[in-house]
């Protein structure tokens, strides 16, 4: 191993400047080249990398998104585009890469690798927190934090006009992100793609929490959440059902992607960088870089990105118990 490249792809995700500095600078620890690949997989087609040393990642350890930018590529999905890429690496003398992304990311790199045989590791950077092989990925923790936050401030204006939101938050395939801010925001109750309450328990159980005095109500929903074909037909079914409440919508969108991360993220980052570029020098390949009962651990790219990410079902149950 001499050149290795880096490169972000797919959602942005607070935490991939860490990781991308972390590896740079593990590089240069270990007197290896390290170039910055922009744009995904599409500027690795386009051959569009730069050359980076331990001082061209300074003052990025704190800042948001990725300063390589992010992409999605329709032409790696082509033989011939994952051919040109592979044609481009090898010209500019890159012999192994680190990719920091989702599962589509990490499906890319494994068909790269089955293809050139061109050895890769991976990094999570989502906010999702939707790939198996590891409790965290990159930038979860941050936006808990951000949407708990957000969760307060509409609590706020919820309980001076004893109304009803729903909050959208992200979390297509997982409710991992609404559990933990349910939980921490005192939801209602907290809707999630892993479990269908039906509309008839949810208006009932608002009804119920009216009766014991709440004068406002948060409720979470996932976006990924089956009860209803969209929030807003959540909102529809309340107000046509329930007498007492005004019912507001609040989707949070793409702020939840953005902001400074948090300590956790920046030291999780750090540490998987190190181990990405260590297990390249070790001659391991096509694995995800995860955190497993607080240690640095490696799960193959097949089964990070077949495997499930569950949800801590005591959370459900203590979300029950706290909205009593
Ligand atoms: P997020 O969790 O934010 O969605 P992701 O990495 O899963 O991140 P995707 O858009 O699914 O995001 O994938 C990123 C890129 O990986 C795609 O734009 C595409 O270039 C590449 N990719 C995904 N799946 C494949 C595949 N089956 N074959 C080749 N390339 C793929």
């Amino acid at each position: 191993i001499k050149k290795i490249g880096v490169m972000t792809s797919g959602g942005d995700s607070p935490g991939m400047n860490a990781a991308i500095r972390s590896v740079v600078r593990a590089c240069a620890y270990h007197k290896i080249e390290c170039y910055g690949i922009y744009r995904g997989y599409e500027g690795m087609i386009d051959g569009d990398f730069v050359q980076m040393d331990a001082r061209s990642v300074k003052g990025i350890i704190n800042k948001g998104g990725t300063i390589l930018k992010s992409a999605r590529s329709q032409t790696f999905r082509t033989k011939e585009g994952r051919a040109k890429a592979h044609e481009e690496l090898i010209k500019a003398g890159i012999d192994s890469l680190v990719v920091i992304g989702g599962d589509g990311s990490f499906t890319g790199a494994m068909i790269f690798n089955q293809e050139f045989g061109f050895p890769v590791m991976g990094i999570p950077g989502t906010i999702d927190n939707d790939i198996f092989g590891t409790t965290h990925t990159l930038g979860y923790d941050t936006a808990l934090n951000t949407v708990v936050d957000a969760i307060d401030k509409i609590r706020d204006t919820a309980s001076s006009h004893n109304r009803l939101f729903f909050v959208e938050v992200m979390g297509r395939d997982v409710g991992h992100i609404a559990l933990n801010v349910g939980i921490a925001g005192g939801a209602e109750e907290i809707l999630i793609p892993e479990e269908d309450l039906g509309l008839d328990r949810l208006v009932e159980s608002l009804r119920r929490s009216k009766k014991s005095g709440k004068s406002s109500s948060i409720v979470v929903v996932a976006e990924g959440d089956k009860i209803g074909k969209s929030v807003f037909e959540l909102k529809d079914y309340v107000d046509q059902n329930m007498e007492g409440y005004d019912v507001r919508v609040s989707v949070l969108g793409h702020m939840q992607r953005g902001g400074a991360p948090s300590c956790f993220d920046r030291v999780l980052a750090s540490r998987m960088g190190v181990r990405a570029v260590e297990s390249l020098i070790a001659g391991k390949s096509n694995f995800m870089v995860g955190l497993k009962n607080d240690i640095i651990d490696l799960t193959p790219f097949d089964q990070a990105v077949k495997g499930k990410s569950k949800i801590n079902m005591e959370l459900l149950r203590v979300s029950d118990i706290m909205s009593i």
